[in-house]
């Protein structure tokens, strides 16, 4: 008894000693040196100029196109109205085929436009849209098909390209977690009609708020700059219905300051994941989903999937079990979409429809993953892991 009392007291000591004295969050910013900023935020106060096409955010729609390598690429205030507008632009119509199993701003984008979003379940592996479970739900009344790549796993862009042109439907990407990714050596944005990008504070590149769409059609250019700026197309005429979507010069500036430290942080990134891997490849029951290196990966997270039966506990008790050393992982994505309440009355939302979408929303949990992480915190945080169970 008195031993036991010991070794629980033993566990307890460890316990605070491990416990990190500053929180570990799942991701934090990637931050310009504010010196540098302040000279660039100079150039924008002594033009007077800060919103509305000026020099930063050309400068910036110029060097994204150049880093995406793509031919079009417009700015947005945020991935969300890009992704609005976008759909906007490309005046789809009644049904759009998604996954349920994003970020709400996708199948908002949707909900916005007055399409009805029609959820198709996920495959196991990438957790994307099921490319052979996507035709048995295309009607009469369907326009389109949003995909989204899924933590930076794309999408199997092949497969879908061809359903959209056997049906004459558009297709578009949620590439929110796809920033730089190349695919069979083509910038990621090459696929499809559209793709949207997302430079919000928590995506590898980031303006603070704001994002892109990348297109296929030249046509759209003009469209897009209009439906931004309330369809005003000169001081005399407004000629279609539009928004106030523009990305600003102080977003601008963030965002040419950051670029430059992009490369830095895929590198380090690299780094972390390895190191989560070799500490997690012996553990029963944790996979993880985040496999792809190099050109091909966006580094955006490091997520795994943990394996209930195998693991012998659930995520739900790991996300909190690490809360309680100061680690916050991340239920991402959590609650599902197609479990909004405003869904209930649609066929496809039912769970029954949608089995692995409904299974990885208990198991996927998002680690930390940042540049400034350091490699011996990711050891802490395995060591919690596999000494778990
Ligand atoms: C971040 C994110 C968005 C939304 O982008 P905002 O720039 O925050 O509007 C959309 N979809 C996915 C998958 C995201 O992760």
């Amino acid at each position: 008894m008195k031993l036991l009392i010991l070794y629980k007291n033993l566990r307890r000591l460890s316990i605070i000693e491990i416990k990190f004295k500053e929180p570990i969050y799942v991701t934090r910013p990637l931050l310009p040196d504010v010196y540098d900023l302040n000279s660039k935020l100079k150039e924008v106060w002594e033009s007077k100029w800060l919103t509305n096409s000026g020099p930063q955010q050309t400068k910036l729609e110029l060097e994204l196109k150049n880093y995406l390598d793509v031919e079009n690429l417009s700015l947005f205030n945020n991935g969300t109205s890009a992704l609005l507008l976008g759909l906007k632009a490309l005046n789809l119509t009644g049904e759009v085929i998604t996954t349920p199993f994003t970020f709400p701003a996708t199948v908002q984008a949707l909900d916005w436009n007055n399409l009805t979003p029609v959820f198709c379940d996920i495959e196991p592996t990438t957790l994307t849209l099921d490319a052979a479970k996507i035709e048995p739900l295309i009607t009469e009344k369907t326009s389109a098909i949003l995909g989204v790549h899924t933590f930076g796993n794309p999408c199997d862009v092949e497969q879908i390209q061809l359903i959209a042109n056997k049906y004459n439907l558009k297709l578009i990407y949620d590439g929110a977690h796809t920033f730089g990714t190349n695919l069979n050596n083509k910038p990621i944005g090459y696929y499809g009609d559209m793709t949207m990008f997302s430079f919000h504070a928590t995506k590898l590149f980031n303006t603070v708020e704001g994002g892109a769409l990348t297109f296929r059609d030249n046509s759209l250019v003009e469209k897009l700059s209009l439906l931004k700026n309330f369809g005003i197309a000169n001081p005399e005429e407004v000629v279609l219905s539009g928004l106030n979507a523009k990305l600003n010069e102080i977003q601008a500036v963030v965002g040419l300051e950051v670029l430059k430290l992009v490369e830095t942080e895929r590198k380090k990134r690299h780094q972390i994941k390895r190191a989560y891997e070799s500490y997690l490849k012996d553990v029963p029951g944790i996979n993880v989903l985040t496999k792809l290196e190099g050109e091909c990966s966006s580094y955006q997270y490091f997520v795994i999937q943990i394996d209930e039966e195998l693991y012998g506990k659930t995520r739900d008790w790991l996300h909190k079990k690490l809360k309680e050393y100061n680690v916050f992982t991340r239920k991402y994505f959590y609650p599902l979409c197609s479990d909004f309440e405003w869904y209930e009355h649609l066929e496809s939302a039912r769970k029954e429809n949608l089995p692995v979408a409904q299974k990885a929303i208990t198991q996927v949990l998002a680690m930390p993953f940042y540049g400034e992480l350091q490699l011996e915190s990711v050891e802490e945080i395995c060591k919690v892991i596999r000494d778990s169970i």
